[in-house]
């Protein structure tokens, strides 16, 4: 009930799509039930989190924000969630996101734009902007996001909490609905990294049903505290950022020293690419997955005489502008007179961004960048740029191209109270050393 209060009392923040309140009472019921017959372990038993809603949850609306999908209810379950349903976690509904997780301020949404809690004019960043406008307001104690590209990093980031893009294939994408299949991965949004990592640690691990994920080193080190670890700052990332970003991620890199790391500068070498080659790949991928939402499989059709019109129709009148220019774009770069020319040069840029990470890794063990170039902007300033806003992936889409782990945590606040968030990046199934070091800080 307190919780129910809670979310009605922040509801102009628009951070949720669906919750069915007597449904969650009954299951809450049911939990309680269980645990007080202790036949529930997990110390996460219980708690409630909020779900984005491209990830499928048995009966309950899966819309991914978009008119395409408004009636599309999963007979199933995500992995993710059998998993957090196993371990006594109470799913409490769905949180409103970017349209099929296109965006990066929480606008795209079919419901209405997301707002920012530290001050409702601004975006909550996106696209999980549901998820992290709902911790960061204490409405809800953890959720899921989505982080293909930054989903998860930079609305942390604008929100002043902790969040976590685990390595590709640490969490099974079974029942998340692809965006691009290559760099889509399921994450955690708290308020501490503490937090992050119990959560992630009940959801993670190889599904036989998801072909890319797998299991990795534990995501719990032994090692506590920083010293020694040597945190690398590339410059070139640091100064792509607003001057009052840069001081909060120096601020912090004293932080780290006082504790007995070793942070020194780095070289990340193909940043600048980084975007145009995510872009390209992503909007590729994109296009092929948004195939299906055609008015057959899923979705109501749109009436017209010819099965073509009926298609087109549906299509044009279903998908918001932005999944519709990024569909155009994507099948653009895949035509055959221009494969080469930008499909071909965003693998070959992928590439040299994962060598480029690994000769980071080579002498530090963690990268410490700006989350985002800027703090959160103002609600509607980016839909006349949308140019700029995908430049405003800058610091997070190389992490997805190499299918890294990284996370987002609070590093203060500007003079006009907007938080700031700092990422840490590291290698490949090194989730461990990040916890390891936020905890740390926190
Ligand atoms: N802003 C990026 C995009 O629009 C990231 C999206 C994401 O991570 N889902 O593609």
């Amino acid at each position: 009930d307190a919780l129910h209060q809670r979310l009605e009392a922040t509801s102009f923040l628009n951070t949720v799509i669906t919750i069915d309140w007597d449904q969650v009472q009954k299951d809450a019921a049911l939990l309680q039930e269980k645990i007080e017959k202790g036949m529930l372990s997990s110390p996460l038993a219980g708690v409630p989190v909020l779900i984005k809603d491209n990830i499928c949850t048995r009966f309950i609306p899966a819309t991914c924000a978009s008119k395409a999908l408004l009636n599309f209810i999963p007979p199933y379950d995500a992995y993710v969630i059998e998993k957090m349903k196993t371990a006594g976690m109470l799913i409490l509904g769905k949180s409103n996101m970017d349209e099929f997780a296109m965006g990066s301020t929480g606008e795209t949404s079919f419901f209405g734009p997301v707002k920012n809690p530290w001050n409702p004019l601004y975006v909550p960043g996106g696209s999980s902007s549901g998820s992290a406008a709902a911790v960061a307001a204490r409405s809800v104690f953890c959720a899921l996001g989505t982080d293909t590209g930054g989903s998860i990093r930079q609305p942390a980031s604008h929100c002043g909490i902790t969040g976590i893009k685990p390595s590709y294939g640490r969490v099974s994408r079974r029942g998340l609905i692809a965006y691009a299949s290559s760099m889509d991965q399921i994450g955690t949004m708290a308020r501490s990294a503490l937090d992050c990592q119990a959560i992630l640690s009940i959801i993670c691990g190889q599904d036989k049903l998801d072909f890319t994920s797998r299991n990795g080193k534990s995501i719990f080190s032994k090692a506590k505290g920083v010293r020694d670890l040597v945190i690398g700052i590339p410059e070139n990332l640091l100064q792509a950022a607003q001057p009052e970003i840069q001081q909060c991620i120096l601020n912090s890199a004293q932080i780290f020293t006082s504790m007995g790391a070793v942070v020194k500068w780095t070289k990340l070498s193909y940043t600048r690419e980084a975007v145009a080659a995510y872009y390209i790949l992503a909007c590729a991928e994109a296009s092929s997955n948004l195939g299906r939402y055609d008015g057959w499989k899923y979705g109501e059709r749109t009436p017209a005489v010819t099965l073509n019109k009926q298609l087109c129709r549906t299509r044009s009148e279903k998908l918001g502008a932005e999944v519709k220019q990024r569909i155009l774009l994507g099948s653009f770069v895949l035509s055959s007179g221009h494969f080469d020319d930008y499909y071909r040069k965003a693998e070959k840029a992928r590439n040299l961004i994962r060598k480029a990470f690994q000769e980071a890794f080579e002498d530090c063990n963690l990268i410490l960048t700006p989350t985002a170039p800027t703090t959160a902007p103002k609600i509607g300033e980016m839909l006349q740029e949308p140019v700029k806003m995908y430049q405003s992936d800058l610091h997070t889409v190389g992490v997805n191209l190499a299918g890294l782990p990284a996370i987002c945590f609070p590093g203060g606040l500007t003079h006009s109270y907007m938080p700031v968030g700092i990422q840490l990046i590291a290698p490949d199934m090194e989730e461990a050393l990040l916890f390891q070091a936020v905890e740390a800080f926190q």
